[in-house]
């Protein structure tokens, strides 16, 4: 196990900046989610970290060692692909045993090693065939035992369950967690997919045209994000963003207002007359009179007319229209209402977010 520190690190190819600057450290025994829309930098990020890519800039050290211009195979990494990259013309026991065998690791103790990492990906009983003979799913199991045979440093994931079916993708993300934490391995994890990032990281990274824009806990990026970008990126339906103008005691929208205690109005002064954009996540509202509202300490009430009704299943997301806003509230359950409808929406104030209009990042 080794603590991964990214510093300054930067790949451009020709004018065009892939990664900038990147600063980062990935703990001893950590799982972190690099997350981010594509063509952000994610995987030339993964690539030069696991020696597959060259940095024009910046330094990777794995512990104290600087393994910036290391090739791969010096570097005790390990990478799983989203293509599984199993080698066809071998068992599912070659495959496994394929990176121990290059390393002349004695031939009983690479029995003993695939066996293990055969067992924790529950693929005993495949060992004996071709990667033909399996299911998409058993591939990737395969891949990943061959990862962790080695026990790696550092485990390189690039988006390894993108061409699983959905329920299959939900399983093995519980499955990949798991493994993780029994095995304690420096894990850093690639995907666009933000249930995923949320359900498994320890932290997130969250990326944007090669730039790390924040790093946190699932909870702390998903509570308190410190951009637009990232409050949208994160989190379905995604958060309701509303341009509105700072008044004495309200925010001013296109045909509606909020009003707000003084305690946040107050950290809106040199805003004053000025225009700020509103956020609020759809699950943290209500409509009077339907929905829990016990667990909201504060509240800020805003009238206007049911639009469009999502039935889930399991929630209900309904399209509001406020002035000449439209915003989505989310309500646990079925909940029949009718379009058409005039209803009060209620916000939960202590969960506002207020943006710089220019800068985009977070005020409140
Ligand atoms: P995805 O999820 O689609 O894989 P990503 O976030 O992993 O996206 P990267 O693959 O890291 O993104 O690519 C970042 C940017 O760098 C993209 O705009 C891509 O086109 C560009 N890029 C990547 N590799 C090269 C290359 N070898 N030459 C030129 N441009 C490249």
């Amino acid at each position: 196990m080794v603590e991964v520190r990214l510093e300054n690190l930067t790949k451009k190819f020709g004018d065009f900046t892939a990664v900038n600057k990147l600063n980062l450290t990935i703990k001893d025994g950590e799982f972190l989610v690099l997350l981010g829309p594509s063509g952000c930098g994610k995987t030339t990020t993964l690539r030069m970290i696991a020696g597959l890519e060259e940095p024009t800039e910046g330094k990777i050290y794995f512990g104290d060692r600087d393994v910036t211009y290391l090739p791969p195979k010096d570097r005790n990494i390990s990478m799983v692909f989203q293509s599984y990259a199993v080698w066809p013309h071998m068992t599912v026991y070659d495959n496994i045993a394929f990176p121990l065998k290059i390393k002349k690791v004695p031939k009983e103790e690479i029995d003993k090693k695939v066996r293990w990492a055969a067992e924790l990906l529950q693929i005993e009983n495949l060992l004996d065939r071709y990667p033909a003979q399996l299911s998409g799913g058993q591939r990737q199991r395969v891949a990943v035992a061959r990862a962790i045979v080695v026990e790696p440093d550092v485990l390189l994931m690039d988006e390894p369950l993108s061409n699983l079916d959905a329920k299959l993708r939900v399983a093995m993300r519980a499955e990949i967690k798991k493994l993780q934490q029994r095995l304690k391995v420096t894990t850093i994890y690639v995907t666009h997919d933000q249930v995923e990032a949320m359900t498994m990281g320890d932290r997130i990274a969250v990326m944007n045209q090669g730039k790390l824009l924040q790093v946190g806990p699932p909870t702390e990026v998903y509570l308190n994000p410190k951009s637009v970008f990232v409050a949208t990126f994160i989190g379905a339906p995604e958060m309701n963003i509303l341009e509105v103008s700072v008044r004495e005691n309200h925010l001013e929208g296109r045909g509606f207002k909020i009003e707000l205690p003084q305690d946040i109005m107050d950290l809106l002064k040199d805003y004053m007359g000025k225009d700020v954009l509103f956020g609020i996540r759809p699950e943290h509202m209500i409509i009077e009179g339907i929905g829990e509202m016990a667990h909201m300490k504060r509240t800020t009430k805003v009238k206007g007319r049911v639009d469009f009704v999502e039935a889930l299943g399991t929630d209900t997301i309904v399209h509001v229209v406020i002035g000449d806003e439209l915003i989505k509230v989310k309500l646990p359950g079925h909940i029949p209402l009718e379009v058409g409808k005039e209803v009060n929406v209620v916000m939960d104030v202590d969960r506002i977010h207020i943006f710089d209009k220019s800068t985009e990042e977070a005020i409140v």
